[in-house]
Order: C-alpha cells, then structure tokens, then sequence
C-alpha cells in the first residue's frame, strides 16, 4: 500500500476517536471552568510577588483551583519545583522516615530509581536515610496484581507507589478504573498506607483523577499536562493535607512550608496553561492515535493499538533497532519549531542509566506537552512520542518522518 493511502487510513482512526475525545475536552475544561469561576479568579490573580512572595493571591488561588480540579484537600503548585521527579521526591522525602518502606507496583520511571537509591545507599538518596525500598512486580500483561501487592505489605510499609503511566516501559498505562481497584484493595486492608500515584502525562486525559478513586496523593510535571504547553517550568502536588504539606516542609523549610515561595511572574502563565490544558491533551489524544494507526500499518508494534484505551498521552512505538529509533526522533526534530536545524543524539543524561535520546524542539525546554519523542537507546529500541499542541502538526511531523524513514530504507 502507497503510504498516502496509510496516511489516509490514520486520519480516519483518529477521527473515528474523535468524538470521546471531544467530549472528555469539554468534560475536563468544564471542571477547569467552574474551579475557576468558584475562587473567582480575576485580572488579580495573574499578577505575581517577589522577594518571599508574602499574600500572593495569584498563587494561592492556583493552588485552590488545582486542588478543586484533582480532589485534594491541599495543593502545592510552584515553579520552584525544577520538575515531575523534584515533585515525586518531595512527596517521598516529605512522608517516609527513617526505618518505613516505600513499595513501589511495578519499576518506576527511570529517574526515581536514582532518587532511591541502589544498596550502595549513594548520597542524598531514600535509602542512605534508612528508608527502605521493595517493588513488587506488575503481571505478565503489565496489569496490577492485587494479591500479590496486598501480600507484599507489611507493616513496615509506609507508602504504596503506582505509576499512571508506562514511562520508559512497554506496558498499557494504569487507567483511573485499575488505580480504584489496587486503592481500595490497599485501603480494606491497610488503611494507614499512603497511595500515592506518579501522575505524569494522565492529567485530563480520563474523566476522573486518582484522588478522586481514592490515592491520597498525586505528583506531576507543569511541562506536561496541566501546564497546556504554556507553563514555563514548575511542578505539583495534591492530596491530602498533611501529606502535601510535610512535602512542602522539604520544598522550603520546616515551619515555612507553601507560605512563601515568590511567584515571579508566572501566575498568568500558570493559569493561562491550566486553561488550555483539557484541550492540549484533545490534541495531543489525537496524534497520538494517527501515529499508532499509520506506524502499525507499516508493521511496527505500538502500544496503545489506535483503538486501545488511553489513560495518558503516550504513543510507544517499538522500532526494533537503533537506527529506526534515533532517524523517528530526528525527523520529529526537523519538524519542531525550535531548534529544526539541529540533530539530536543519544547522551548520559544526568537521572538516567541508559543513553537516551531525546527530540525536543519546543518553546519551553524539555516540555513533552509539546510535540516531543524519546526513548532509551536499548534493546528493543522503543520510541515513546507525545505531546503536540496542535493536531495538524503531529500529522505533518510523523508523517514526514516516516516518508524519509522510507526514502532512507529504514522502513
Ligand atoms: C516525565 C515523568 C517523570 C519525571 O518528570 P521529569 O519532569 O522528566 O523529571 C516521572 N514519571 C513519569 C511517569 C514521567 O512521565
């Protein structure tokens, strides 16, 4: 088949998604509305503090309105916070002690591995303060096995660890119905262990949040998701009261918490991102199922299949060898705004054991709400591409791609 024909055939399974994604936009900005019309949020709002941010109003609302959208009694969201993994281990530095167990379903995203720490017990890390680490693991399917997670608590067990999404890994993402099923199981049993959720790349993308099954806390990026490609740095926490705020206690200072922490002229763009976010990820859903249409329909293996179901904005595409993996991320680098003319490569990067690719082209460096594709150079050579805060340029860059992939004899 002529690869115009494929194209064709692509456009058609994302239209055919079409209508639940639309209504889960209209859904999602519904939600973000009406936060925003209870804390009235005003032309005020979007001016910001300096200095130690004292009575910034624009931050305290923001935190009311993110903490009315993912259900939490509290919210922390602060530029301040340099990214998702600095808001995953504040969650985790700020709530297990010396002596409790984090256990985490499933190996988690690739830089939190450092974060805790191997037996080495390297510096700064969960495990030199004495906090133990297990992880039980995910089922053959890459689906959460109840008994078993139930039987690896003890009590020294102080925080279960789900991630939402695959992260660098081939298996379906954790959908909110699956997350419900592991919280309660948890809770019936244990009902002091903290849930917490890695909530990377899921925000809007279903109807419901994690909290909202029953985790108690979520952690995420505001260069994915919830920042609507707006955002310029910065991360979150929501969940209950006391959880978030010893998390703050380890952002700041112990007696100083969320009440200082000058917003320095983001608010507006805070605001003006969490708007927009419902449908960036519309946009981003809908690349992301033209991709695995037209790369499966050239063979390759995708995860999710264009009619699988979708809890994050992720596209896996397995390319089976190095050169298939670095020719997909320099292509979507040929078509990104920023940076076209530059080659990406795969580099140590700081976090990371493997070499890792990564094309970026955007606005905001290293957000992956914009069009972006990365993946760690090793065996079996999987790309993971999301993000894109237009649907017709995800069409163009993957479709480009993909014909000199061809052209290139790499397809
Ligand atoms: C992106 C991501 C992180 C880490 O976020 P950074 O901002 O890259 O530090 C953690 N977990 C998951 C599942 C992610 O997708």
């Amino acid at each position: 088949m002529e690869l115009d024909t494929r194209i064709v055939l692509a456009e058609t399974a994302a239209e055919r998604s079409q209508q639940e994604i639309n209504e889960n936009v209209s859904y999602n900005l519904h939600k973000v509305l009406t936060a925003f019309r209870n804390h009235k949020i005003s032309e005020l709002h979007l001016q910001s503090s300096t200095g130690y941010g004292y009575n910034d109003v624009g931050r305290d609302g923001l935190e009311a309105v993110y903490r009315e959208i993912f259900c939490g009694e509290e919210a922390l969201v602060r530029h301040q916070v340099v990214s998702g993994t600095h808001a995953i281990t504040l969650a985790y530095f700020g709530n297990l002690f010396p002596g409790d167990e984090l256990l985490s379903v499933g190996t988690p995203y690739d830089t939190l591995l450092k974060v805790i720490g191997s037996e080495k017990k390297e510096m700064g890390t969960l495990r030199e303060l004495g906090i133990a680490y297990r992880e039980v693991p995910l089922a053959e399917n890459g689906s959460i096995d109840l008994t078993t997670v139930l039987d690896a608590i003890s009590p020294k067990t102080k925080m279960v660890s789900l991630q939402r999404s695959k992260g660098y890994q081939w298996r379906p993402s954790l959908t909110i119905d699956e997350i419900a099923v592991v919280t309660k199981g948890i809770k019936s049993r244990w009902p002091h262990v903290i849930v917490f959720v890695d909530n990377c790349y899921g925000e809007f993308v279903e109807k419901k949040e994690p909290l909202e099954v029953g985790a108690d806390l979520i952690a995420g990026s505001l260069i994915k998701n919830p920042g609507g490609g707006i955002a310029p740095c910065g991360g979150y926490i929501v969940g209950k009261k006391e959880l978030v705020e010893r998390a703050a206690m380890r952002l700041t200072a112990p007696g100083i918490g969320g009440e200082i922490g000058p917003s320095l002229g983001n608010n507006r763009l805070f605001y003006q991102g969490l708007f927009h976010a419902p449908h960036v990820v519309g946009e981003a859903l809908w690349g992301a199922v033209f991709t695995a249409s037209l790369c499966a329909g050239l063979g390759l293996e995708v995860m999710p299949q264009e009619d699988g179901i979708r809890t994050d904005i992720i596209q896996a595409i397995k390319m089976g060898n190095r050169e298939r993996v670095l020719a997909f991320c320099q292509g979507i680098q040929r078509y990104s705004p920023i940076d076209s003319h530059v080659t990406p490569i795969a580099w140590d990067m700081p976090g990371y054991e493997d070499q890792v690719i990564m094309a970026a082209g955007a606005f905001v460096q290293g957000s992956s709400i914009e069009l972006s594709a990365d993946g760690p150079v090793r065996e079996p050579y999987i790309v993971y591409m999301q993000g894109g805060t237009s649907r017709q340029h995800v069409k163009l860059a993957v479709t480009e791609t993909i014909r000199e992939m061809i052209m290139n004899g790499l397809l």
